[in-house]
């Protein structure tokens, strides 16, 4: 989408996105009996299981953001409906900015949760412009992770998934971005630990793999989480993780035969 003017970006120190910070290799502890997989065992076992990931972007970094907030709580399809209404009305993101909220509201309420959305929106962009003079966050891409991180979860509203998700697939950067399938996978396999929140989560995960396998391993969990590590009924019977999933014992139903569908859907969020 257009952007308005064109300013000075804040100072960005040039370093090697994916040397950006050290790694902290986990050493699994036994738990329940079972010593767990690494981050980087479960990606190889995955990646037999699922195939390659391609990351390709598909929006810039702005309508990624704006776009992650249309998608809270609803479908992709409906969010998606939103968004084209959206970018089809307004064609610059000031002109979102100087919309009247009521008709904001009514422009996205295909995606649900409008009266909370559209202004929220509105605080996002306006905060970007006020601070770089523009909307345009790809300077994002030219900073350390850390800094890139604390810079969008200082905008009102973001939090580290909507981060994850801007930095990760718009810009390419190894951020993860930790949604419930994600969330739940890590802790039947004991990535994260017991009291691990969601928020916490993403920079142990990001933290426990190397940086150019962070996008894949974000696909690969989620696609797990949602063919066989399902919340209700999991398959521990067909999963490629189960001889050393600590969560097997507790969830396999003996006799269970069912199949994954086929094939990777590789659909980050
Ligand atoms: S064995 Fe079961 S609980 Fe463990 S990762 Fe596989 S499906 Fe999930």
């Amino acid at each position: 989408m257009a952007t308005s003017g064109a300013q000075p970006k804040p100072s960005a120190q040039r370093r090697p996105k994916s040397g950006a910070r050290r790694r902290k290799v986990l050493q699994p502890r036994s738990v329940r009996g079972i010593v767990p997989y690494t981050s980087e065992v479960v990606f190889d076992l995955l990646a037999d299981d699922l195939g390659v990931v391609e990351h390709r972007p598909r929006l810039d970094g702005t309508s990624e953001l704006v776009w992650t907030i249309l998608s809270q709580h609803t479908s992709d399809l409906n969010a998606g409906r939103a968004y084209d209404t959206l970018v089809a009305r307004f064609p610059t993101w000031q002109e979102v900015v100087d919309a009247p909220t009521d008709l904001l509201i009514a422009t996205i309420r295909h995606g649900g949760l409008a009266q909370q959305k559209a202004p929220r929106i509105q605080a996002v962009l306006s905060s970007v412009r006020e601070r770089v003079g523009d909307h345009d966050i790809s300077f994002l891409a030219e900073m350390p992770l850390a800094e890139a991180k604390a810079w969008l979860q200082s905008l009102p509203g973001v939090g580290p998934k909507t981060t994850g998700v801007v930095l990760s697939f718009a810009l390419g950067m190894p951020a993860m971005a930790v949604d419930t399938h994600i969330f739940r996978v890590s802790h039947r396999l004991s990535l994260i630990g017991p009291k691990i929140t969601a928020d916490e989560a993403h920079d142990i995960l990001e933290g426990s793999i190397a940086p150019e396998r962070v996008f894949a391993f974000h696909v690969y969990l989620i696609t797990h989480g949602r063919r066989v590590c399902k919340a209700l009924k999991p398959l521990c019977n067909a999963c490629v993780l189960s001889e050393r999933c600590p969560a097997r014992e507790s969830l396999a139903v003996v006799g269970d035969d069912r199949k994954p569908a086929p094939g990777l859907a590789a659909k980050p969020l």
